[in-house]
């Protein structure tokens, strides 16, 4: 059985392929389907998202798919980014304008909280419909200052709760192992393991 990735973010895909692990063969990426049209990401819902993502390639490979989609939800904005995270400071905008964008935002509010989480929710689909949905959250604080350098998007101003470095801090593992992310996709390990050979068993289950 073959599962492809429905996603074409780079840094996203690097991480599912790291944590999943699947064995050799089994996970494709939309780098096998160059055709596969883009989705229009429209949903109100990190769910509608990924639905939508996951059965667009699914019907277009005819096989299983996987799409990822993920924010930030900070509280003192009301939930923003949130499901625009990819394009908070304009379509196209790159992580450093997002990331800045925010910081701003947060300044005007100075006596607001900080509080924040990710929020990943992983559809899986067939060419007949979506199968499942799996989801992870980490909660968090926003930095005052970008840190670090690994990870990608808002990871430079991510501290999650009971540490006090941001996840571009921490290396992969580390950020792997609490990450909303990677909670997903450990909900995901358990549901597909009957069909797929996952090598990693490490991943730590919330
Ligand atoms: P999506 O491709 O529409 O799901 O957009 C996800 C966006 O949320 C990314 O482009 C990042 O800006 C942000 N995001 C999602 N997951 C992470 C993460 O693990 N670290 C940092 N930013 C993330």
């Amino acid at each position: 059985m073959k599962l492809v990735l429905a996603t074409r973010n780079r840094k996203k895909m690097e991480e599912i392929q790291r944590i999943l692990a699947l064995a050799e063969g089994q996970l494709l990426s939309l780098d096998d389907f160059s055709a596969c049209p883009d989705v229009v990401e429209d949903g109100v819902t990190f769910a509608d998202n990924a639905d939508k993502k996951a059965l667009s390639v699914a019907v277009f490979t005819g096989l299983h798919a996987l799409a990822d989609d993920s924010g930030l939800v900070v509280d003192a904005l009301d939930g923003a980014p949130g499901v625009y995270s990819a394009r908070y400071a304009g379509a196209g905008a790159s992580d450093a304008q997002n990331v800045s964008k925010l910081l701003q935002e947060l300044a005007a509010r100075p006596q607001a909280p900080r509080s924040a989480r990710f929020e990943c929710v992983l559809s899986l689909a067939s060419p007949q419909g979506v199968r499942s949905r799996f989801r992870g959250t980490v909660e968090g604080r926003i930095a005052t200052e970008p840190q670090g350098h690994n990870g990608f998007g808002y990871d430079p101003i991510f501290i999650p709760e009971g540490f006090d470095l941001s996840f571009a801090c921490m290396d992969a593992a580390a950020k792997d192992s609490m990450s909303h992310r990677g909670r997903a996709l450990a909900a995901l390990a358990r549901e597909i393991n009957n069909f797929f050979v996952i090598k990693n068993v490490s991943m730590q289950v919330p």
